[in-house]
Parts: structure tokens; sequence; C-alpha cells
């Protein structure tokens, strides 16, 4: 058996599956605040699937983790997790293996997210196609002629910081104007906190009497077309394809899969999106790439799927 996990920004996801990476059991918690706090959460989940499968822990032969922010593979570090504080030159797969004895692999979320697309049949018959993943931040993973692309250390693909207003916000990247400052859940609440201060009527006002503000709220609301979640929605999409026709500009790819909680709301977004990029793709690659978001059950899974594949890449052999 073989454990996958993916820390994000607001949840750390796990599943534990068999040799073949078909999933046994899945099981979530809410991302604790700091670093050492993450390492105790993960080995605590190893140990909680082991006894859900009722199997010892020496049963898992290898760990997978995919990270949001940038790593540095070889070292089994996290060099910098702009969303999570206290990832900063972080040795997890060290404080990890130390903890459970059990060996550990890292990867960007993209890149296990992609692998986990692979794994479910997505990419099926696409040679040359990227991977969007659309939550708390926005991540990417990139397939070059069949093989994954994953730059110098394990990473590449940092679209949410791809700069797309030269005049934006400032980012806590260090740069401003990024991608994920106007297509992550983070900017959807942002920019609803915005326009509900202005006083500008909206039903999110009740909502939010009874529950905390969050892109499911939204969504719901912008479905029921009031007009504040509507705007917010048709901002996202604005954005989100400029970024997307800068990416299909640039690899020219067959497919743009979309991943990730916001995958979800498409129906609010793709037809305005879909227009933006045939308004600014280049000629010859108008109406070339397809745009998929990926089905309801698997978003939350494609990237602990795709960590655990990685451990068996890894240690399935050992
Ligand atoms: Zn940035």
């Amino acid at each position: 058996m073989f454990a996958g996990f993916d820390i994000g920004g607001t949840n750390i996801k796990a599943v534990l599956t068999n040799d073949n990476g078909a999933v046994q059991y899945y099981k979530k918690i809410e991302t604790p605040n700091s670093a050492n706090d993450i390492v105790t959460c993960v080995s605590i989940l190893v140990k909680s699937l082991a006894k859900t499968a009722s199997q010892p822990l020496s049963s898992i032969k290898g760990i997978g983790i995919g990270t949001a922010g940038t790593i540095n593979k070889k070292a089994g570090t996290i060099i910098s997790g702009v969303n999570i504080p206290g990832f900063n030159n972080f040795p997890i797969v060290s404080k990890v293996q130390k903890f459970l004895n059990i060996p550990v692999t890292i990867e960007n979320d993209a890149t296990t997210a992609l692998m986990g697309c692979i794994s479910r049949g997505y990419s099926s018959g696409l040679n040359n196609w990227i991977l969007l993943t659309l939550g708390t931040g926005v991540g990417a993973g990139f397939v070059f002629n069949g093989n994954i692309f994953t730059g110098q250390n394990g990473n590449s693909m940092e679209v949410g910081h791809m700069c797309i207003n030269f005049h934006g916000p400032e980012c806590p990247c260090g740069s401003n104007g990024c991608f994920e400052l106007y297509t992550s859940v983070s900017s959807l609440i942002e920019n609803a906190i915005g326009l509900i201060a202005k006083g500008i009527p909206s039903s999110l006002y009740d909502r939010m009497n009874s529950e905390p503000l969050s892109s499911k709220i939204i969504y719901e609301e912008a479905v029921k077309k009031d007009e504040v979640a509507c705007s917010i929605f048709s901002k996202f999409a604005h954005y989100l394809g400029i970024g997307i026709s800068n990416l299909i500009n640039i690899f020219n790819p067959e497919a743009i899969i979309l991943s990730g909680g916001l995958s979800q709301a498409h129906k609010c977004y793709l037809a305005e999106t879909q227009k933006v990029i045939a308004s600014r793709v280049l000629n010859g690659f108008k109406n070339k790439c397809r745009i998929i978001p990926v089905s309801e059950n698997d978003y939350r899974l494609l990237p602990p799927i795709g960590a655990a594949i990685a451990a068996i890449n890894a240690y399935g052999n050992s």
C-alpha cells in the first residue's frame, strides 16, 4: 500500500492506495498553522489510514507528498510555501520519515494533480496539455510531448505568479498583479468583501448571517443570478481568460484541464472565459485548445492520488 498527501493552504487531503494506485481510503483535515504541526498531522493521518484499513503501519511502502509552493525534490525540502506560513526551506521529507520510518517523496501539488489526471484517464490521447488548478492559490502542470515537465529542481509552471496586470496589487510572492490575485478562491472572497463593504445590495449578506463567506456561497448565489455574485464571477472569468490566453499562446496545448475547487463552478464563468480566449489567442491557435473541467467526483482526489503514484514510482519496486 501507499499513502498520498495533498497539503494545501486550507486542507490536508490523504489517500491510501493499493500497489496500483487505486484508492482504498480518503481522509481530510484542516491545515494547521505551523509547519511542524503539519508534519504531526501527516504522521497521524498515515497511522489512521493504516488503522482504518486494518493493516500494520509497515504495510505502507512509501508516502508521497504534494504541496503548494516551490520545492527542492532532491533535497526533500519546501523552499517557499507562499500560502503556508513556516514552509520556508522546510525539510518535510526528513521530518516525516523520522516520525514514521517510511520512505517519503515530495512533489509540487500541481505535478501531483497532473499525475492524478493521467491516472484517472483525463489525458487519454493527449500529448501536449496543461493542468490548471484553481484553488486557494493557482498552480499548473505541463505535459510536453507525453512527459511531465518539472523544471530543473521539481518546479515549473508557477502560473499563479504570472503577472497579468503590471499595475495590479502586491502579491505575497513579492511581485504584483499575479494571475492568482484574480483567479483563486482567496481572490473571489476578497472581491466579495470589497463589494459588500461598499453596501451594494446582495443575497450574500443574508447567507453571511448564518455561515462564513466562501467561494461555495458566492457560486451558489451566482447560480441564482445575484448581481454581486455574478459580477465577482464575471471579473474572475475575464482574468482567467487572459491568463489562459497567455498559456495557449506560449504552449499551443491540445487541452487545458481545469482542476481545484473552482473548476466545479465552471458554469458561472467558462462561457465568458472562452470569449476572452477567442479574442486574445493567435489566429492559428483559435479553437484548437479544449478547456476541460474535471468531474465532481475527481477534483478533490486527483492531487493525493498523484502523490501516491509518485510514491509508487519511487518505491514501488523496493
Ligand atoms: Zn505572486
